[in-house]
């Protein structure tokens, strides 16, 4: 069986030193820059993430520009790529590694591993990508291969699995090549072991495939779903101008989307009014004037369904520091997440 392993491994690596595709972030063994692109990857397809990656390089080229950035700088940087904590735990981890190692990115595992927002995979693709250090990568794609390669049934939401696969992952693993046979293993799952039908007949370990000579690669890996359907949420988000400036919310830290800018919003009830929760909430008094049309959000764990109504401004009480007056040019500079980006197209 370890034979066979490693034959997979050595053809996974000369397959991948003659396909790969050429991706900026392939010309670098920098470990700052491999880490932007793979929180960047994680939830983001390799073309959108291009675009973003090299725009926040050149805003932020190293740890310590990243590391001294204002807040607002970082989020704006990002805005568009979601999932904003990735880009809070980044700026967090980069003033830990500025503060306590000068800057320089650290090279132990452990080390790694313990930085805000770095997980098993993403410290095992900093130090084999960056210093060909001899660890395990799985991400979704080498789940999927590795469970198919073995014809394993495992269910891969299993922490057991991951681990399981792991330890095949470093069996597979030629030594010396941590860098390339990773970086392999997902890039033969993101062009030919991709789910749904993978493209067996041009894979370089058909041969060797255990789910292919058993005609299963359709139905692995076995993925049970979570119960229970994601909560849909519905919202009435309020679009006031005046003096052409819109009202904006510095949405409170511990919210979803925290520490950055939309428009007020409240969770529709069915026995009240959009009026009057605006003033429970807010303390402001508002007077509606038309429905602009509804926009819906999804996130991992629920969906907004969002209803822009404009409204004209009753009573809108001096600043409170959540609530600020803002023209279309200072938009431009403030970090808005996509959501309330949908909302604003309505307008
Ligand atoms: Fe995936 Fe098919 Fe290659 Fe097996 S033979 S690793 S199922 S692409």
């Amino acid at each position: 069986m370890k034979q066979e392993r490693q034959e997979r491994g050595r053809e996974i690596l000369t397959w991948y030193q003659k396909n790969k595709r050429d991706l900026p972030w392939r010309h670098t063994r920098d470990p700052y820059r491999i880490w932007i692109s793979e929180i960047m990857l994680q939830q983001t397809r390799v073309e959108a993430a291009i675009e973003y990656y090299l725009r926040f390089l050149e805003k932020f080229p190293d740890v310590q520009s990243l590391a001294q950035a204002d807040d607002d700088a970082v989020l704006a940087a990002w805005q568009g790529l979601g999932y904003y904590s990735r880009a809070r735990n980044l700026h967090k981890a980069a003033k830990i590694i500025a503060a306590r190692n000068n800057g320089r990115f650290p090279a132990e595992y452990a080390e790694v591993k313990a930085l805000p927002g770095i997980g098993l995979y993403t410290a095992g693709a900093i130090l084999s990508i960056a210093l060909n250090q001899p660890y395990p990568a799985v991400d979704g794609n080498v789940l999927r291969v590795v469970s198919r390669l073995e014809g394993s049934g495992e269910d891969i939401a299993q922490e057991s699995a991951r681990k399981n696969i792991a330890n095949v992952v470093m069996e597979m693993m030629p030594s010396q090549q941590a860098r390339d046979f990773n970086q392999g293993l997902m890039e033969l799952g993101a062009l030919i072991c991709i789910p749904g039908s993978p493209r067996c007949l041009a894979c370089p370990v058909h041969s060797l495939c255990n789910a292919f000579a058993t005609g299963r690669q359709n139905e692995l890996p076995v993925k049970k779903k979570k119960d229970g359907p994601v909560p849909e949420l519905e919202y009435t988000v309020a679009v006031v101008e005046a003096d052409g400036k819109l009202l904006l919310e510095y949405r409170k830290d511990e919210t979803l989307l925290g520490r950055m800018w939309g428009l007020p919003m409240v969770e529709r009830q069915k026995d009240r009014s959009a009026e009057a929760l605006f003033e429970q909430k807010y303390g402001i008094q508002l007077q509606p004037v038309e429905t602009l049309g509804t926009a819906t959000h999804v996130f991992t764990h629920r969906v907004w369904k969002m209803e822009a109504v404009m409204f004209a401004p009753v009573s809108i009480p001096e600043v409170d520091g959540t609530l600020h007056w803002v023209t279309s040019e200072e938009r431009s500079h403030l970090a808005v997440p996509v959501a309330f980006q949908k909302v604003f197209s309505l307008i």
